[in-house]
């Protein structure tokens, strides 16, 4: 691995599959002038293929042996290099019309979806590898067992597209788990209907506090029954059979 030992904490599984990293960076379709950022470059196994058809590339990267072969190998009028944490890093600082990609650290990709979800309005598209069962998540409908707070909040800023199945050996170490590519397009701002994006995300915070629970328990106190009655949702469900659009209802009617 060109004399890097992998860290597992950083979630390292290095991308050596010269047929799903051509397919990766196609499903990009970068072209020369665009703002793309990628997170965790790594080695350079999509950030190489990507340079190539970019005049320009942002990275962001935790780990500062590989932030120190990065500087090495690319002159600043190519590669911005972002170091520090994709957690709490300000995409914001970086521009607009953004296009944010990269092989994920599977430890936090949950967390950093749902940071990478609050820059809709300034991103172009994302497309990102992540452990099958995220993307699974991701993209589930009412009524599935992974319909969860992750998909109703991706669904409701994103159209979500599966793109490619991945698996382990495509990469070294290899990782325990499938792999999956996902493309995430922002949705019009017509299409956001909710009147607080954080009472929306309260309310989808609280019902799946309790998966298990009724709608009618897990919002006492903040939904009645005459408020169910008014909206003509069953208390009785649960909330992985409430539609996205079933919750913006409730996040409006409580704003
Ligand atoms: N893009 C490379 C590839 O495909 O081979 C590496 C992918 S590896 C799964 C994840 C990368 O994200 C590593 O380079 C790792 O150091 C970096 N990383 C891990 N945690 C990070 C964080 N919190 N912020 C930024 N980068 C992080």
């Amino acid at each position: 691995m060109k004399g890097h030992v992998a860290r597992k904490r950083f979630g390292q599984n290095f991308l050596i599959d010269q047929a799903i990293i051509g397919a990766i960076v196609s499903s990009i379709d970068p072209q020369r002038g665009d703002t793309v950022v990628e997170i965790g470059p790594g080695l350079g196994a999509i950030t190489e293929p990507l340079l190539a058809r970019l005049d320009h590339l942002h990275v962001v990267e935790i780990d500062r042996d590989l932030i120190a072969r990065l500087k090495k190998q690319y002159p600043p009028a190519r590669m911005s290099i972002h170091e520090g944490d994709a957690l709490a890093f300000d995409f914001a600082s970086i521009g607009r019309d953004l296009r944010l990609v990269g092989n994920l650290p599977y430890n936090i990709s949950t967390p950093l979806l749902f940071h990478l979800a609050e820059y809709v309005s300034i991103v172009r598209d994302m497309h990102f590898m992540l452990q099958k069962e995220v993307v699974e998540r991701m993209v589930a409908e009412p009524g599935e067992s992974d319909f969860s707070r992750l998909s109703v909040m991706l669904q409701y800023r994103f159209h979500l597209e599966w793109l490619i199945d991945v698996p382990p050996e495509s990469f070294d170490p290899p990782p325990k788990v499938q792999s999956a590519v996902v493309r995430l397009i922002p949705k019009d701002v017509a299409e956001l209907t909710a009147k607080s994006q954080e009472k929306l995300a309260q309310v989808v915070q609280t019902a799946f506090s309790q998966r298990r629970k009724m709608l009618r328990n897990t919002l006492k106190g903040t939904l009645n029954d005459a408020g169910f009655a008014e909206l003509g949702i069953d208390p009785t469900w649960r909330p992985e059979d409430v539609a996205v659009a079933d919750y913006v209802r409730i996040a409006n009617y409580l704003t």
